[in-house]
C-alpha cells in the first residue's frame, strides 16, 4: 500500500525516483571547561578559517550553478564568519567562561537566536538564523571532527529527503542526479524553497514526519505542484503521475511565450494578474514570473527587521524603491497588519484570548496614529514614482474606513501644503476581509476605490475557523458555495458602483476557484509569484461566457466537495 504525505508545494513539477535520506551529522556538545584557553582560541580559529575556505569554495560553485541569490546567502555565512563581534564574543566567553571552543559557540549561536527568534515571524531574521545555524554547523563540524553530510556524493539518480535543506546543502548538489526534494521542516518562502525554484527541483516542504516515515530506496512520486508526496506509490500512481509529469512540461513550455502578453480570456476579457510580495527579492520574481503589477504588497517586513518603528525616510525609501521597479505597473500597498499571528518586537500589544478577533490590523492603526500616519506620508511621498494604490486591512466597518481615509486625505493635504508633490490619481481601496463587509458590500462599494478580497482572513471569519490550526483544516473550504456566494456578491455590489475588485488571498490562485471567480467577474488576482504564469495560462483557455453556468451550479451546490467535482467537469484541466 501506498502512503500518501502532503505538504507545502515549493517548487513546481512532478519527479518518480528513490529516496535518499540526508541524515543529520550528530554536533551535540556538553558543556566542558577548559584550562588552556589559548588553546581553545587557536581552535577556534584554525575551525573559522577552515570554515571560511570551504564556504568561498561553495560560493564559487554556487555562481556556476545557482545564480546570484544562492551567492549572496552563502557569502552571508562568510560575514557572519568575518565578523569581529562574533568572533568577539566568542572568544570573551572562552576566556571568562573557561568553555572549550566548541561550547563558546554553541552558547554564543544560542545567545543570537533566542533575539532573532523573539521575534517571530519575521522574513529577515528567519533568513539571519538560518545562516548563522548552517555557518555554525560548519564550524563545530570542524571542533568536533564530524563530516557535514555531503548531497555531492549522490551517485545515482534521487529524491533527497530531510529535515532541513541548507543553501550550501543546495550548492553541492550534482544537477545530474538529484530529481526532487522532500523536507520535513521550511515553509514556502524559505530560503531552501527559492533555490529549488531556481534549480527547477519539484520539491515538498512541510511533510510531516517524511524523515521517519520514508526510508533509503523508497520509491516515491513528489507532485511539487499540488504538494503532495506519494511514498512507495502502485503501479497506477507511477502511471498517472508519468503522464502528468509529461503534461505539466508540455504545459510549462508554453507559459514562457505568456509573460510580455496580457492576460485575456478566450472571450476577449482582461484580467491582471499580479504578486503578493513582502519583500525587494520577491518583486525580483515577480517581475521574471510575468507579474502584471503587485496586487499586495504586506508592508510588515519594514517592521520587523528592527527594535525600533521604522522611520518616515526608510519607509520611504523602501516604498519609492517599489513603486520604482515596477515601472508604472500598479502597486497596491497595504498599511501595517500585525496583530492575529503576526507580531511585533517594537509594538507591545497586549495578551488576547482571542488575537485574530482582537487589536489587530487597522483597529491598531486607527489607535496608534503615531504607527499610521508616517506610513501613510511615506506612501504619498513615494507615489509619484510610479503608480499607487494604498489599501486599509480588516475593515470591518464603514466608519472606520472613513477615519482611515480621513487620516490619508489630512496627511495628503498636509504634504501639499508643504510643497511636497503627491501623485493625482492615488486609488484609496481595502481588503475585505471580514463577512460583515461582503453582506454591506454595496454601502462599501461608495466609498473605495476598490476591494482586494483577502479571502485567507474571510473564510477564516466565515467559517469560524483558525486558519493555522491543522485540526479544524477540513473547515477551511475554498470553494464552499458560501466562499462563493460571498465573493459573488462583493463583485457584483463593487461593479454596480464602477469599482474593481481583486483577490489576493491563497483562493485567488486554486486552479478550481480560478475558473469560477473570473466567470463571476474577478477584475484582478494577485498570488505568491511561482502562481502566476500558471494561473494566467488557465485564464487564457478559458472562456467567461461558457462558464456562466457552471457559476450558477456551484453557487446553488450544497457542499464544496460538489462544487470541485462540477469544476472537473467543465474545466477539467484543472486536474493538472
Ligand atoms: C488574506 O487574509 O487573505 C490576506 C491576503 O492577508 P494575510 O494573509 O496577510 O492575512
Ligand atoms: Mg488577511
Amino acid at each position: 500500500m501506498s502512503i500518501l504525505l502532503t505538504g507545502l508545494a515549493a517548487s513546481s513539477g512532478i519527479t518518480i525516483a528513490p529516496a535518499h535520506l540526508l541524515v543529520e551529522s550528530d554536533l551535540s556538545i556538553k558543556k566542558q571547561h577548559t584550562a588552556d584557553e589559548n588553546h581553545e582560541v587557536a581552535r577556534l580559529h584554525d575551525s573559522f578559517a577552515l570554515s571560511k575556505t570551504e564556504l568561498q569554495h561553495l560560493s564559487k560553485r554556487a555562481h556556476e550553478l545557482l545564480g546570484q541569490r544562492a551567492v549572496t546567502i552563502i557569502d552571508t555565512q562568510i560575514a557572519i564568519l568575518d565578523d569581529p563581534t562574533l568572533q568577539k564574543k566568542i572568544i570573551d566567553r572562552i576566556n571568562s567562561h573557561h568553555d572549550t571552543a566548541e561550547w563558546a559557540v554553541k552558547r554564543v549561536e544560542d545567545y543570537y537566536l533566542s533575539i532573532f527568534e523573539r521575534k517571530n515571524d519575521n522574513e529577515y531574521l528567519y533568513a539571519r538564523a538560518t545562516a548563522l545555524r548552517d555557518v555554525t554547523k560548519r564550524v563545530l563540524s570542524h571542533l568536533l571532527n564530524v563530516p557535514l553530510p555531503d548531497p555531492g556524493l549522490l551517485d545515482h539518480r534521487a529524491i533527497f529527503v530531510a529535515n532541513n535543506i541548507t543553501p550550501t546543502d543546495t550548492a553541492q548538489f550534482d544537477k545530474r542526479y538529484v530529481a526532487g526534494i522532500v523536507t520535513t521542516n521550511g515553509g514556502r518562502t524559505s530560503h531552501f524553497t527559492i533555490m529549488s525554484k531556481t534549480l527547477s527541483l519539484p520539491a515538498v516542504v512541510g511533510v510531516k514526519d517524511a524523515t521517519a516515515i520514508i526510508h533509503d530506496g523508497d520509491l516515491l512520486i513528489v507532485d511539487g505542484i499540488h504538494g503532495k508526496v506519494i511514498v512507495n506509490p502502485t503501479k497506477e500512481e507511477v502511471e498517472h503521475y508519468r503522464l502528468l509529469a509529461g503534461k505539466f512540461i508540455q504545459e510549462q513550455q508554453k507559459w514562457g511565450a505568456l509573460k510580455d502578453k496580457q492576460t485575456v480570456s478566450a472571450d476577449g476579457r482582461r484580467f491582471e494578474v499580479g504578486a503578493n510580495v513582502g519583500t525587494f527579492a520577491d518583486v525580483i520574481d515577480a517581475q521574471e514570473d510575468g507579474a502584471e503589477g503587485i496586487g499586495l504588497l504586506r508592508t510588515e517586513f519594514l517592521y520587523m527587521s528592527k527594535d525600533e518603528l521604522p522611520t518616515e525616510e526608510q519607509q520611504f525609501n523602501a516604498y519609492k524603491r517599489f513603486v520604482s521597479a515596477m515601472n508604472g505597473q500598479r502597486v497596491v500597498a497595504r498599511t501595517l497588519d500585525i496583530g492575529g499571528d503576526k507580531k511585533l518586537g517594537m509594538v507591545a500589544l497586549p495578551h488576547e484570548d482571542n488575537p485574530y478577533l482582537g487589536f489587530r490590523a487597522i483597529r491598531i492603526g486607527l489607535a496608534r496614529p503615531e504607527i499610521l500616519r508616517p506610513q501613510l506620508r511615506a506612501l504619498l511621498r513615494a507615489s509619484v514614482y510610479g503608480r499607487l494604490a494604498i489599501m486599509f486591512p480588516m475593515i470591518a466597518t464603514i466608519e472606520e474606513f472613513q477615519a482611515a481615509r480621513a487620516i490619508l486625505d489630512d496627511e495628503k493635504e498636509k504634504l501639499e501644503q508643504a510643497g511636497i508633490q503627491v501623485a493625482k490619481n492615488i486609488e484609496v481601496g481595502m481588503m475585505l476581509e471580514i463577512p460583515a463587509v461582503a453582506v454591506m458590500a454595496e454601502h462599501f462599494a461608495k466609498y473605495v476605490d476598490f476591494f482586494s478580497i483577502g479571502s485567507n482572513d474571510l473564510i477564516q471569519y466565515l467559517f469560524a475557523v483558525d486558519r493555522g490550526n491543522q485540526q479544524v483544516a477540513y473547515l477551511y473550504q475554498e470553494l464552499h458555495p458560501a466562499v462563493l456566494r460571498m465573493v459573488r456578491q462583493v463583485i457584483e455590489a463593487a461593479h454596480a458602483e464602477g469599482k474593481w475588485v481583486g483577490m489576493c488571498g491563497e483562493m485567488a490562485n486554486n486552479p478550481y476557484a480560478v475558473p469560477l471567480l473570473m466567470a463571476m467577474g474577478l477584475d484582478e488576482f494577485s498570488m505568491s509569484s511561482s502562481q502566476i504564469l500558471r494561473v494566467r495560462s488557465l485564464i487564457n483557455q478559458l472562456n467567461t461566457r461558457k462558464l456562466q453556468p457552471l457559476v450558477h451550479r456551484a453557487i446553488h451546490a450544497e457542499t464544496a466537495a460538489a462544487v470541485q467535482e462540477l469544476v472537473e467537469k467543465y474545466v477539467p484541466q484543472v486536474k493538472l
